[in-house]
């Protein structure tokens, strides 16, 4: 056998299964309608919740950011990277979301990296959802701490394992999504946090879903459940609701400091640069100010989840606008997505590895930026491919 042919196999193997990942490229700004391959489709899997990916205000901060200070930061944060603008988006992001301090890093995926393998190490254990996202998963193994999984989205489960391993001379830190992306379902971080504090574990949770989304004005997770001041730290994005791209960690101002002297991405990968980081203060201005956008998100969700549920969809476990359309066979979910396409409606199949196998589904990301108008026509789509492909009667 030639030394690459496993790469042939693994991928023939993923075809033949639906589990391929056929990468579409998209010609237009985001918004919800866009141009995917050359076809004018109806955009319903992106995380642009709140419209704010082509949004005027942003694209003009973007721009003076630009004539201000150029389009990139040329070194990491540490040496000669750290713009005021960097110091201004921190401050802002800060102050939204009520914690005493943050640090921004290039991605919500780093900011995880970051965090994680900071604050935790190989004498350590972390309880962590079984369900967290792959960032969370890859910070982990990162940190070399043990990695205890709980139930998902069970705090009886996580005080079990906390109590089992109580006297364990090392930290401690419980480790969960606020919202779940593939569900749509809502961590019940209040309990977990009754149960954390009890045994004195290090609390996080990446609000990567729930920021824009949950809260008064999008806060998130936190400010959602009240539960200000006992947090320690939350991982943010800024490619999702923000509509940009970054990540940060927002929390106690102890754990900021030490992570603007430990955390490695910090350390050695470039800042973030300055069109973007202009472009994201804006979106946490904008929020700040108002939260118009984000109560028409859940209307939007809201509208299209009632239109589905009636022509009998499964929507699994969804809470929030993120509507997962459970169809199972992984071959199914993505015939159905092609023929959606195919309509002009733009919604991806997902498959294992990123849901448990036998549990594909076509994820519907509803967002402010879409019409009333442009949700019926979805829903009519779905409806037809889903009588043509016997999903629904
Ligand atoms: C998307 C996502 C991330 C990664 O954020 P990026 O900024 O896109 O790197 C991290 N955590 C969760 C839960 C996410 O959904």
């Amino acid at each position: 056998m030639a030394k690459l042919d496993f790469i042939k196999e693994e991928l023939e193997q993923a075809r033949e299964q639906g589990l391929f990942i056929t990468i579409r490229s998209v010609d237009s700004p985001q918004g919800a309608w866009i141009i995917v391959d050359g076809k004018r489709v109806l955009n319903l899997c992106s995380n642009n919740y709140l419209g704010f990916a082509n949004h005027e205000t942003l694209r003009s901060a973007a721009q003076k950011g630009i004539d201000e200070f150029g389009v990139g930061p040329a070194a990491v944060r540490t040496i000669a990277g750290t713009m005021s603008v960097h110091k201004v988006l921190e401050e802002k992001l800060a102050r939204f979301k009520g914690v005493e301090a943050a640090i921004s890093f290039q991605s919500g995926f780093n900011a995880n990296l970051a965090a994680i393998a900071a604050l935790v190490g190989p004498d350590d254990l972390i309880f962590s959802d079984e369900l967290n996202h792959a960032s969370i998963i890859d910070g982990c193994r990162l940190s070399r701490a043990k990695t205890i999984r709980y139930e998902h989205c069970n705090p009886e489960s996580l005080r079990e394992k906390l109590e089992e391993n109580k006297d364990h001379p090392g930290k401690k830190m419980m480790i969960t999504d606020g919202v779940f992306s593939m569900d749509g379902d809502i961590a019940p971080l209040d309990r977990l946090v009754d149960v954390a504090e009890e045994y004195d574990a290090i609390i996080m949770v990446d609000d990567a879903h729930g920021e824009g989304v949950l809260g008064n004005s999008g806060r998130g997770i936190v400010d959602h459940f009240r539960l200000h001041g006992r947090v320690d730290l939350e991982i943010g994005t800024m490619s999702k609701a923000f509509g940009v791209v970054g990540g940060y960690v927002a929390g106690k101002k102890i754990i900021v400091d030490y992570l603007h002297q430990k955390s490695r991405p910090f350390l050695f990968s470039s800042a973030v640069t300055p069109p973007d980081v202009s472009a994201c203060i804006a979106a946490v201005e904008i929020l700040q100010e108002s939260g118009e956008m984000v109560e028409k998100l859940w209307g939007n969700g809201n509208y299209f989840k009632e239109k589905m549920s009636a022509l009998g969809f499964d929507l699994g476990l969804s809470e929030t606008p993120i509507t997962p359309v459970m169809i199972g066979d992984a071959k199914l979910a993505s015939t159905f997505s092609a023929r959606l396409f195919e309509e002009g409606v733009f919604a991806m199949s997902i498959g294992f590895p990123t849901v448990p196998r036998g549990k594909a589904r076509i994820r519907v990301m509803n967002s402010a930026s879409h019409s009333q108008q442009d949700l019926d026509f979805g829903v009519a789509k779905f409806a037809e491919i889903g009588k043509e492909l016997g999903v629904v009667a």
